[in-house]
């Protein structure tokens, strides 16, 4: 099947309140272009670079979509991603968030963002620790923020072959957006849960995901040697 066709049929066999974010990483500008074509709203880069030259290549196509930061964000890139991206979803300290405050100055709307939650705890995954307190205050000192705007959490949850094994992650990263969810804290829109890939994004919508980011199951396998 094409990207196309494999894209039109995730969209049809998951919610309408579901936003697929396609993962762009190592995929070529032509097989985004087509992704577009078929309808895709959402692109999610993991790299500022990478992003930027797929923003270029695609011209005028690119502002029909939004753009996603879902890879670490390094200090010194800040200022090239919100040229580019309206979401960056991996904010995961304080100071990032301060970070991306203190450049967003001058941009006309809040930036969007998501607290990415460590929900395994690994020691190899980037986000916060899946402790309730320390991410409720860092939503509230986030809020306070001007020009940043709270809208969600993300989790990549911890690999398993058997996406079964996801299901206590994604419950758990599901209660505590809820939890956020509940304090109607002011400028703060808890909106989002981005959760779930390609071998996983059946269990997490059944776990209340409203966000899945995927590569593999719409553009195929990845070239392991650059993924
Ligand atoms: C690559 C990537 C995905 C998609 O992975 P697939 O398993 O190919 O669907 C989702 N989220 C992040 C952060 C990624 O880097």
């Amino acid at each position: 099947m094409s990207i196309a066709e494999n894209y039109q049929r995730v969209r049809e066999e998951i919610p309408d309140n579901v936003t697929i974010v396609l993962a762009g990483k190592t995929r070529t500008p032509e097989e985004i272009d087509e992704v577009i074509e078929a309808g895709a709203t959402d692109i999610g880069e993991n790299y500022v670079q990478e992003a930027e030259a797929m923003y270029d290549s695609l011209g005028e196509k690119a502002k029909k979509v939004r753009w996603h930061m879902i890879g670490h964000l390094q200090k010194n890139k800040i200022n090239k991603a919100l040229g580019i991206f309206d979401v960056i979803q991996t904010v995961d300290s304080l100071e990032k968030a301060a970070a991306i405050d203190k450049r967003a100055q001058g941009i006309e709307k809040p930036v969007s963002i998501y607290l990415e939650i460590n929900i395994g705890s690994e020691m190899t995954k980037a986000g916060i620790k899946p402790e309730y307190e320390v991410i409720e205050n860092l939503v509230r000192e986030i809020s306070k923020l001007e020009h940043l705007s709270f809208e969600g959490l993300m989790t990549m949850g911890p690999r398993f072959g058997n996406p079964e094994d996801s299901i206590s992650y994604f419950r758990k990263t599901k209660n505590i957006f809820e939890r956020i969810k509940a304090l109607n804290l002011p400028r703060v829109k808890t909106e989002t849960l981005s959760m779930g890939m390609s071998n996983s994004y059946k269990i997490a919508i059944e776990e209340g995901s409203n966000m899945i980011r995927l590569g593999t199951v719409v553009f195929g396998e990845r070239n392991l040697k650059n993924s």
